[in-house]
């Protein structure tokens, strides 16, 4: 075999756990290894070395990818108390996600990963859908509070100086409910330029859509801050790239959305990104089908696959039995990684592989190989395949191609 592709800089690779930490390693050893001198600064998130390490290791990930840029994680546990009993966990540790989040201050935007012969329930959709969440605030960080009786509540705000102005939000006459939710300017222009710069890497629409006829100081206030920042810095690289800037009201946005053929990145705060990634994932197939960047406001990136750590899988695995779990999200999530480090270190050879290796991936399944879960949703010929054997089959696939070294 010829010399392996060199990389200059190297991946963040944040190792996880179950039944993604196997095809993790099976992805590495079958595809990539053998192709590239792999360089990657590792750490194991496995939830054993999380709670060894009082959960350091996610922090010190995290700071490694401010470091180096880019980051390509494997699905791991959120413990809960269930969890905590099987792990022996001395504590229950927070959601690695979020706290990587928290650190890169991110926005997450998720992408499905389209095939010939699985048809979208949308019958217009003919290109992806990203969608793109706000990750902070609105109901996620909401006061909530039961009313027992009849009285006033009110909104206070009381600022640094003493000054106080205050809201009646409702008299009630006896028993409601009421709810109090922020967010922040800082955090909504944030997410405005990451999108807006997502938007313009990417040479695709943006569409952004809140409430803001009804929620007149809310909502409103992210569509200002949105239009203000398109203007002010982006509307002439967007008119330069042959791209738009779209905002319409969220009622509105959906019915476009379905009506649409794809192919835009539909910007969503924080609650309606919840719901609808949901929506269009299923739309599209396979939660094993969809994967999932973070991008930072400095330009940092960390890309993983959209599901969990598939237990169901990983007993029936440790029982010895033969799985057939989907690695095309996981190996979409290494090649995304690769690309943009090809980009930044003007590295063509690695980026050029990123792109054999997901011609491969897509040429196998429309050839009618499949893991078990697409073939509930393939048309015409399909043959089943267990995990291992369909990334024989991209690899096969991957050295018929011209690309590979
Ligand atoms: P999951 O791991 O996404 O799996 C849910 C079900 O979806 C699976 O049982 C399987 O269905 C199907 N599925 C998901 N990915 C698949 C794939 N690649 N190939 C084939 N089928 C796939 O979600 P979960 O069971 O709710 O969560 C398991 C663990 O993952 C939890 O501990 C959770 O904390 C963690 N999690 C981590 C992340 C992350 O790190 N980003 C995200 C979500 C959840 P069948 O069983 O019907 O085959
Ligand atoms: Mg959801």
């Amino acid at each position: 075999m010829a010399e392996k592709i060199q990389m200059a800089v190297p991946l963040v690779e944040m190792d996880g756990d179950e039944m993604a930490g196997i095809i993790w390693q099976q992805i590495k050893d079958i595809l990539l290894t053998p192709y590239i001198d792999l360089k990657t600064v590792y750490y194991d998130l496995g939830l054993k070395n999380r709670d060894e390490t009082d959960d350091r290791i996610t922090v010190e990930a995290a700071q490694a990818t401010k470091k180096y840029g880019v980051a390509v994680k494997c699905a791991t546990i959120t413990p809960n108390a269930q969890r905590v009993k099987e792990y022996s966990l001395r504590q229950m540790w927070p959601s690695p996600n979020g706290t990587i989040r928290a650190i890169l201050d991110g926005t997450v935007f998720r992408t499905p990963i389209i095939v010939k012969n699985i048809k979208p329930l949308i019958r217009t959709w003919k290109r992806p859908i990203t969608i793109a969440r706000h990750a902070y605030g609105d109901v996620y960080k909401a006061v909530e509070m039961k009313i027992a009786a009849k009285g006033t509540a009110e909104l206070v705000f009381t600022g640094e100086d003493g000054r106080v102005s205050r809201e009646v939000i409702h008299n009630f006459a006896g028993p409601g409910i009421v709810m109090a939710m922020h967010n922040m300017d800082k955090s909504i222009k944030s997410f405005a330029r990451v999108c807006f710069n997502y938007a313009l890497n990417q040479k695709k629409d943006l569409w952004f859509a809140a409430k803001d006829t009804i929620s007149k100081k809310y909502d409103h206030n992210f569509k200002d801050i949105f239009q203000d920042i398109y203007e002010e810095e982006y509307q002439g690289k967007f008119s330069e790239a042959g791209i738009e800037y779209f905002y319409t009201l969220i009622d509105d946005a959906v019915a476009r959305v379905i009506r649409s053929p794809g192919g835009f990145i539909w910007a969503c705060k924080n609650y309606d990104g919840d719901v609808m990634s949901d929506m269009v994932a299923t739309a599209f197939g396979s939660l094993a089908m969809m994967t999932s960047v973070l991008v930072s406001p400095d330009g940092h990136y960390e890309f993983e696959a959209a599901h969990g750590t598939v237990t169901r899988h990983y007993y029936q695995y440790l029982k010895g039995a033969e799985t057939s779990t989907n690695p095309v999200a996981t190996l979409f999530a290494w090649t995304g990684a690769l690309r943009k480090r090809s980009e930044l270190d003007g590295a063509g050879s690695l980026g050029q592989f990123a792109g054999a290796l997901e011609q491969a991936t897509v040429d196998t399944i429309e050839e009618g190989i499949m893991t078990k879960d697409l073939a509930i949703l393939a048309e015409g010929e399909k043959k089943i395949v267990n995990t291992l054997q369909f990334l024989e089959e991209v690899n096969a696939r991957l050295q018929r191609g011209k690309i590979v070294p």
